[in-house]
């Protein structure tokens, strides 16, 4: 059976003490209409091979326009009871009248941080539901030459609250060196408007600054080149999830065809981590904020 998180990827300390907890994690996509968010999702996480699953969906109507949608999946896997929320959020440009609708997204991570504030300081502390964001998916139009305005724009609203993980949505529709010059223009960017995204950690060992190489590979990666796809294909008695296009077929799970793979990897590979920093430097960033404002 495949799996969805990887938890035989978790270290061992980490993994034995999910065993015994369980293990909650959130998930978020951010990033304009149209740009294959849901559909990623899908691919990611809730394809036919989750239909037996246990699935809940809770549909959070925070404002008139904009619906957030929250998807629980339980699964267990090596022993370990894991709940995933898969936070879709609608595209937030409007390419009419060039609006942004942030607001919703942001009041939603907001949100989950007071429900485990306000938790927390109450009376039964022992199993405070985490709904926090861990990470947000951020997708990139493969159309532009970079981040528009309103990228930046979002990337820093977000980028205190959330660990942010760039993606070039649609990937497929792009040749190699067209990839290779968006990717660079990104990066540039992301460092021109000093926009924190997610960083790897450095994973102790006698060399600290050293990345190992299969650390260094997926870094070298960002912003991942995604794409998604629902259909499968049968082939060599082998499913494969793909795009079919007259002159050929892009394969999700190929690694010279995207960055799909190492993307899965990152996150199941970083899922504790994801989760310290939320804990550690976000959460704590906002609980001070919170604070020194309750003071006035
Ligand atoms: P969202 O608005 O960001 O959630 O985008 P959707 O997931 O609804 O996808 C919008 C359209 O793009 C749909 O017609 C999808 O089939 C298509 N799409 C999704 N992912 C990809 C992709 O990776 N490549 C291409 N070429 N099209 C995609
Ligand atoms: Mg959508």
């Amino acid at each position: 059976e495949e799996e969805v998180i990887g938890f035989a990827r978790l270290p061992e300390q980490v993994h034995r003490r999910a065993v015994k907890k369980g293990f909650e994690f959130c998930l978020m996509v951010v990033g304009e209409s149209g740009l294959g968010k849901s559909t990623l999702l899908d691919t990611l996480f809730l394809t036919d091979m989750y239909k037996d699953r246990d699935m809940l969906a809770v549909q959070e109507r925070l404002s008139k326009t904009v619906d957030i949608d929250v998807k629980q999946l339980d699964m267990t896997e090596r022993g370990v009871k894991l709940r995933l929320s898969i936070i879709d959020t609608p595209g937030f440009g409007d390419p009419v009248n060039g609006e942004t609708c942030w607001k919703p997204i942001i009041d939603y991570v907001d949100e989950q941080f007071g429900q485990y504030f306000r938790a927390e300081s109450g009376l039964n502390r022992k199993h405070i539901q985490d709904t926090r964001v861990h990470c947000c998916l951020y997708f990139i139009s493969p159309y532009g030459h970079g981040l528009k305005q309103m990228d930046v724009d979002m990337m820093k609203r977000l980028h205190n609250k959330v660990n942010i993980i760039p993606l070039i949505a649609k990937s497929d529709i792009l040749t190699p060196k067209e990839l290779k010059r968006l990717k660079a223009n990104v990066l540039q960017e992301i460092a021109q408007h000093n926009i924190q995204i997610y960083q790897f950690p450095n994973f102790d060992s006698d060399d600290e600054d050293e990345f190992s190489d299969d650390e260094e590979e997926l870094r070298a990666a960002i912003p991942f080149a995604v794409v998604g796809s629902n259909s499968i294909v049968e082939a060599g008695g082998k499913t494969i999830r793909s795009r079919t296009y007259p002159w050929g077929i892009v394969e999700v799970d190929n690694p010279n065809h995207c960055d799909f793979l190492k993307l899965k990897k990152t996150i199941s590979t970083h899922m504790q981590d994801l989760k310290d920093v939320t804990a550690d430097t976000l959460y704590e960033n906002y609980r001070a904020e919170h604070l020194k404002n309750d003071d006035n």
